[in-house]
């Protein structure tokens, strides 16, 4: 049996589809967890171009809009870190590249694995 690219996950990052701009390893980086979460939490709206695959996102800082693709954002964040910020992430999810799970333990992470599925557990009892 083979594992699909359906089961892997990097921090809370599935990945459905090739993201060539990044090492799927970058998306395990503590520092990236939360800002996976807050691509799908924070308040701001945007316009995606899926055919050139950018988006314009609209945020409720000082700055009125910032453009972003699946390489690079115009935000600070990632002008700062040169890594995906909340913007991309979000990119990614709407151009259905990756999809934001719960976070999973590090145990349940293995890396470039088939992720574990949790284990029935029978209760067996003896009827004397
Ligand atoms: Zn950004």
């Amino acid at each position: 049996m083979q594992a699909t690219s359906n089961d892997i996950i990097f921090g809370r990052c599935r990945i459905i589809l090739p993201w060539p701009d990044w090492e799927s390893s970058t998306h395990d980086e503590e520092s990236q967890i939360p800002r996976q979460g807050r691509a799908m939490t924070y308040p701001f709206s945007f316009i995606i171009n899926k055919n050139a695959k950018t988006a314009r996102f609209s945020s409720t800082s000082e700055l009125p809009y910032y453009d972003t693709t699946l390489s690079v954002c115009d935000c600070f964040d990632f002008q700062e870190r040169g890594l995906p910020c909340k913007h991309i992430y979000r990119l990614a999810v709407e151009l259905g590249v990756i999809e934001i799970v719960n976070r999973a333990s590090k145990e349940f992470s293995i890396k470039g694995s088939k992720r574990q599925r949790p284990q029935k557990i029978w209760i067996v009892t003896q009827i004397s």
